[in-house]
């Protein structure tokens, strides 16, 4: 065996035991006996501890500093997965380990700290925690920065590789502006549609037989895939084969299981079509956060708010729900599902407000680590915001600063990936439009180009091109985002009768 030949063998124990991970999570969130769960701790600890280890111990460290001197010695695809994996190597060694497992006990206390904080309604509560999980940030960042121009910078490389303030400012000032001047249009000149039969009641049953054979149409493969519920839908990658989505079956609002699932098989699609070349390697996945999104949104945003789409999906709808629609006509149906109104929780925002909500914690997030901003001043900014963009205030830390659980686990940088995933989906809708008329596919009975077209553009390549490569070899430039602001404008200009 060759030495790459022996790291490749390497790597491929670690994947092993991801996946070991990864089975007994969705398990243990799907179908395990409730009294299961400490057990099920202990061997999903010890098996992901033993994947930490083998990422992080000696052998791997030799393998580091083996390559690095001897480059000569890998081929161009050892090479490839090289560079990942010592990129992931550095983030995790560059900590020193007494510190790391500091900040990992607070994290896991901060979820129920959170929690008390939500019960009482009271951000206080919370505040001394998140103080102390952005300290810790500030304490890692000189350690993982590379070039990075700010603070922020660091954290949103973690997600998106490439991505800067700098960039974002520039795209959220513009999307923002963007959003803002359709909602005024919207209110000013717009008739709004019709939405009470939105709550009809859609048994689980019906629903699962609709949204089963949307995604099989759309390309989500139940071979290499299953659907299962829980109350947080997610998507679990296992393997190329083996992509499960699971969603959370509302029976008097149908839209959220319908709409949530095509999300999900987007993402399950994105990982079933990855080359098989990757296999075993930390280039196997998904790139990005943002890539990933774009992948799961373009299923969601693109395809679930076509009027072509929906006007050869609605009639089978019709047919599994029996007699409950009959008295509502095609256009007040679609019409209904895209319906805008500002919300103060950003799980249930619409698709045009959506963004709103992200570029909120995007300038939220950016002071914290670019200014310093005083955590005591929070809930106050926050709810100027709301009332600033989008014209609501929230009446309690709930339903304001509150309402997310990612600051307890310390992900800061995060949230803009949502965003990027509506900017990226657009932009390649329309590089893809210039290859194909995509409304016309979604109108026929063969959904199969668009599939193909985003597998040979974004997914075969897994996580071997950066986010910003993908997107200006697929639509021969860099991140645009006039095309969703065009998009939404269109969109809802249409159902709004503008
Ligand atoms: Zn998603």
């Amino acid at each position: 065996m060759t030495k790459e030949q022996k790291f490749l063998a390497y790597l491929k124990e670690i994947g092993l035991l991801r996946e070991a991970v990864g089975l007994a999570e969705w398990d243990s969130q799907t179908g395990m006996p409730e009294m299961a769960a400490g057990y099920r701790a202990e061997m999903s600890s010890y098996l992901a501890g033993q994947a930490f280890d083998k990422s992080t111990n000696q052998t791997m460290a030799d393998f580091i500093s083996f390559f690095t001197s001897h480059p000569e010695e890998l081929s161009d695809f050892g090479q490839e997965v090289f560079t990942k994996v010592k990129e992931e190597y550095d983030l995790n060694n560059k900590i020193p380990l007494e510190r790391y497992q500091a900040y990992a006990r607070l994290t896991s206390e901060a979820h129920s700290i959170w929690v008390e904080s939500r019960n009482k309604q009271e951000f206080s509560i919370f505040k001394q925690t998140l103080q102390e999980i952005i300290n810790f940030n500030k304490e890692f960042i000189p350690l993982w920065r590379k070039n990075e121009k700010t603070n922020y910078d660091v954290l949103l490389n973690q997600y998106e590789p490439g991505m800067t303030t700098e960039i974002l400012d520039g795209v959220f000032g513009q999307v923002k502006e963007g959003i803002i001047a359709i909602r005024q249009t919207l209110a000013e000149k717009g008739t709004e549609p019709k939405t009470d039969f939105l709550n009809r009641h859609v048994s689980q049953a019906q629903q699962e037989k609709f949204v089963t054979h949307v995604i099989e149409e759309l390309g989500y493969d139940f071979k290499r895939g299953r659907l299962d519920e829980t109350v947080h839908p997610f998507m679990l990658n296992l393997n190329r084969r083996d992509a499960r989505i699971t969603t959370n079956w509302i029976e008097d609002d149908f839209i959220v299981a319908t709409l949530g699932t095509i999300h999900e098989a987007g993402h399950g699609m994105y990982e079933q079509n990855v080359s098989e070349h990757f296999d075993y390697t930390p280039l196997a996945g998904g790139v990005s956060m943002g890539i990933h999104e774009s992948q799961s949104l373009f299923n969601e945003i693109i395809v679930g708010s076509s009027r072509a789409f929906w006007k050869k999906q609605y009639p089978v709808f019709q047919e599994i729900t029996g007699d409950t629609f009959k008295d509502i006509d095609f256009e007040t149906f679609y019409k209904g599902l895209k319906k805008t109104q500002s919300s103060l929780i950003r799980i249930q925002a619409d698709t045009l407000t959506y963004p709103l909500h992200i570029i909120i914690r995007y300038e939220i997030e950016k002071m914290i680590f670019n200014d310093d901003l005083d955590l005591e001043q929070l809930p106050e900014i926050w709810n100027s915001k709301y009332e600033e963009y989008l014209g609501i205030r929230p009446e309690n830390d709930v339903e304001g600063i509150l309402q997310d659980v990612h600051w307890s686990g310390g992900s800061f940088g995060y949230f803009p990936s949502y965003a990027l995933g509506y900017m990226y989906a657009a932009q390649l809708y329309q590089a893809m439009n210039k290859e194909f008329d995509v409304e016309a596919t979604l109108a026929s009975d063969d959904y199969s180009p668009i599939l193909n077209w985003l597998s040979q553009h974004i997914h075969q390549y897994g996580s071997s091109r950066k986010p910003s490569q993908l997107i200006l070899d697929a639509t021969k430039e860099p991140l645009n985002p006039t095309y969703l602001i065009d998009y939404m404008r269109q969109l809802y200009f249409e159902v709004y009768d503008v």
